[in-house]
């Protein structure tokens, strides 16, 4: 009996401990955006990487290989907020790199009660207070009483500050005039030791065209190793987030165009350094103890002049002459000038004031805005925003839509430019361009690696949105508050 008594309570006791033993959670998430890299650029640029970065990435860990943005516009600030609070701009509020804010035009992260660390200029006026919900690292500062630490590094502004998140411990992006990585007030008030060594040491580099060389890819990295060492990220076995973006490649791509001879260096230095990397976490965070996601923010549409090369369908769509047209033609049917007061890419606001003033039907305004852009050659469908449900297009289309539209900020109006066309705000002839709802803009690589992670791909859908709640799964945290996607099943 007693012996029985023994055995029970060993069981018992083990049992206990096995509940209350430590989470299994791995020490460090690292997230890697990078820019504007089509989802195909895993398989053209292929042959061309080493066997540490990309190639270790797909041999070993797993690809969701048909990854798609859920939303349009397909650009830099919608794409980092989605991935790191896994909704939309309906719901995270981040409706454009730019956008309306209260009537006024704004752009992502401007927040002009703070000002800059290490400058004094405007890219100093930054901070993550209009996103509209909690991301990835929030919610592990909040499952883990505030033991985890998040920073975030890229060479633009918004894509430091949305992954970073609002309880960042730090983000970190460059400057164009003084050269430098850089903060605001909302972070610090002053840059820390190691931002400044960095700075410092790398003045050089930091002074070349990082936006269009290499070396942009590699001082984006170096910070990001500095980070992990400084800030001790993945230290102990709370878990840390170290958000990662590549800018460079988006710069470029806008410059040169995909798949053009400049970019070749670019992808190979991406591929350089994420090897590093790799490495570096190997020896300072352990093998199988961090979990890395690599994935995009958008892709990118070929170029006209590399389209038409081949006889293949391609053109260009203008904002700025579709809105004045669009503006004429309003006039002349209701004796209003300036019907619409702006566009901001692929979207158009309404001068609801205007409208107002004049006592006009808005939905009539509305309805012949749609018919007059609709009817250009170079538009496939213009959309009311307030009243998609009623438009002939595509269910995958309408969702987007929906999920894109912000209703206090967003424009009323979107266009879907013809499939190949795309909006030509650079005016550059070889130049990449996006935020269309298509497979070249909305096609992303979604790669997992590391912790937990096992080897294979899928090919079944699979969202942007649902990286943050894959994650938090994997940690057992709760999913960002504004999260609309699911959890990926390996
Ligand atoms: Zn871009």
């Amino acid at each position: 009996m007693k012996r029985i008594l023994l055995a029970m309570t060993a069981v018992l006791l083990t049992s206990a401990m096995s509940v209350s033993a430590q989470i299994q959670r791995p020490r460090l998430v690292v997230g890697i955006v990078v820019d504007q890299m089509r989802w195909d650029y895993l398989y053209q640029y292929y042959d061309m990487w080493g066997s540490g970065g990309f190639k270790r990435l797909l041999g070993e860990g797993y690809s969701c290989a048909n990854t798609m943005i859920d939303y349009v516009p397909t650009v830099t600030a919608c794409g980092h907020a989605t991935v790191y609070t896994g909704t939309t701009p309906a719901i995270h509020g981040i409706a454009g790199n730019d956008y309306m804010l209260n009537g006024q035009p704004t752009s992502s992260v401007k927040d002009t009660t703070v000002t800059g660390v290490g400058t004094t200029g405007k890219v100093g006026h930054r901070s993550p207070r209009n996103l509209l919900v909690t991301t990835l690292g929030d919610q592990m500062k909040l499952a883990t009483r505030d033991q985890a630490r998040a920073v975030g590094i890229s060479l633009k502004d918004r894509a430091a500050i949305l992954p970073a998140g609002h309880g960042a411990d730090g983000a970190y992006w460059y400057d164009n005039d003084t050269h430098q990585f850089v903060t605001s007030t909302y972070y610090r008030t002053e840059l820390p030791k190691w931002v400044k060594d960095f700075n410092k040491s790398h003045k050089k580099q930091l002074a070349r065209d990082v936006w269009k060389d290499p070396v942009g890819v590699t001082m984006t990295f170096g910070m990001a190793r500095a980070a992990l060492k400084a800030e001790k990220l993945g230290h102990d076995a709370v878990p840390d987030l170290l958000a990662i973006s590549v800018s460079t490649t988006d710069a470029a791509g806008h410059e040169f165009g995909a798949m053009s001879a400049e970019m070749t260096p670019i992808y190979a230095q991406l591929d350089t350094e994420l090897a590093e990397l790799l490495k570096v976490l190997d020896k300072e965070v352990g093998q199988g103890n961090y979990l890395v996601f690599l994935t995009a923010d958008h892709g990118g549409t070929y170029s006209e002049p590399h389209m038409q090369a081949r006889r293949m369908m391609s053109g260009r769509f203008y904002s700025n002459t579709t809105l004045e047209e669009t503006n004429a033609q309003l006039q002349h049917r209701f004796g209003v000038a300036d019907l619409l007061r702006t566009q901001m890419g692929y979207t158009f606001y309404l001068n609801n004031e205007a409208i107002a003033r004049a006592g006009l039907d808005r939905d009539a305004v509305k309805t012949a805005i749609v018919d007059i852009m609709g009817n250009r050659p170079e538009v496939m469908w213009a959309v009311d925003a307030e009243r998609v449900n009623e438009a002939s297009i595509p269910q995958e289309i309408r969702e987007r839509i929906i999920k894109g539209y912000h209703h206090k900020r967003s424009g009323e109006i979107f266009v879907m430019p013809v499939t190949g066309y795309y909006s030509s705000w650079s005016g550059d002839e070889r130049g990449t361009q996006h935020g269309s709802w298509n497979q070249s803009d909305s096609h992303i690589p979604l790669l997992f690696y590391g912790w937990h992670v096992p080897h294979g791909e899928k090919t079944a859908l699979t969202h942007m949105t649902d990286i943050a709640p894959t994650v938090c799964a994997m940690l057992h945290i709760q999913a960002p508050d504004g999260c609309l996607g699911q959890p990926i099943e390996f």
